[in-house]
């Protein structure tokens, strides 16, 4: 330690000498070391299960990243779903190719695995991507509109799908796809923000919002009526076509079938 100096101008000197030195020292040393502020604004999403639509909202608006948003999905508590859950469902793939698939909600295979679409119909719909469009699954997103599968795979409610989608519309916005195939009406009708039935959705592509949506038949309702296949592989074709990637000359081709 430095000894007290004679002149009293002489030691104020010094130690504001020294007290410069020291601010240098402390700014070289970097940024990082100074205390965190505590974060307080919408921007941060807080640690705490979203318990009502509002917090719902305010999470999902404010989460800036795919894996803040999973996190803030995993701890809600918004809905009754909530305590039927084992886990909940957020989503699967890398979306390299920026096609985007969206499903009802997690069935009991999802809810146990927390993996969107990996029972039977997911299994159709792992078809579809890579036998039909020749892509590895892992290159597409799948998501859902609701993350906790309602009990005995009843539909959604009105009030969960207001509730949830919140954070499939963060998700999508995360995610960016070109694409967005909706599979079935629940999906179809909140992606296009339209109440509409199967058949006056499908077949088409809609341009929303910078993006194209293609919506077609869910797996589920493909595996009770195969027949349907054929239309949903037209859809996806659809789909193939706005990406620019090849389809297969007869638009009727077949589609793949379930397992082959
Ligand atoms: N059905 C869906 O809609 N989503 C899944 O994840 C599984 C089955």
């Amino acid at each position: 330690m430095s000894q007290p100096l004679d002149d009293p101008r002489a030691e104020l000197e010094a130690l504001a000498h020294a007290t410069r030195r020291a601010a240098r020292r402390a700014q070289a040393l970097g940024r990082r070391a100074a205390p965190a502020r505590k974060r307080t604004s919408a921007a941060a999403p807080a640690a705490v299960p979203a318990r009502t639509a509002a917090d719902v909202r305010a999470q999902a608006a404010a989460a800036g990243d795919l894996e803040t948003l999973r996190a803030c999905v995993a701890r809600c508590e918004a809905c009754g779903l909530a305590k039927t859950r084992t886990q909940t469902v957020f989503m699967d793939g890398k979306g390299s190719r920026r096609l985007m698939f969206v499903g009802e909600a997690p069935g009991a295979d999802e809810d146990r695995l927390g993996v969107p679409f990996v029972g039977r119909a997911g299994q159709l719909l792992t078809d579809i991507i890579e036998k039909g469009i020749g892509i590895p699954r892992a290159e597409v997103t799948i998501a859902n509109v609701l993350k906790c599968r309602p009990p005995d795979n009843r539909e959604p409610t009105p009030a969960e799908k207001a509730t949830c989608t919140p954070w499939l519309d963060r998700q999508i916005e995360l995610v960016d796809p070109a694409v967005i195939v909706p599979l079935g009406r629940h999906a179809a009708m909140h992606v296009l923000g339209v109440e509409a039935s199967m058949g006056a959705m499908r077949a088409r592509v809609h341009a929303q919002g910078g993006r194209q949506i293609v919506p077609t038949y869910h797996p589920a309702y493909l595996l009770r009526s195969p027949g349907e296949k054929k239309e949903c592989w037209k859809d996806i074709q659809l789909a193939m076509g706005v990406l620019g990637m090849p389809v297969p000359a007869r638009a009727d081709s077949a589609p793949p079938a379930e397992g082959r």
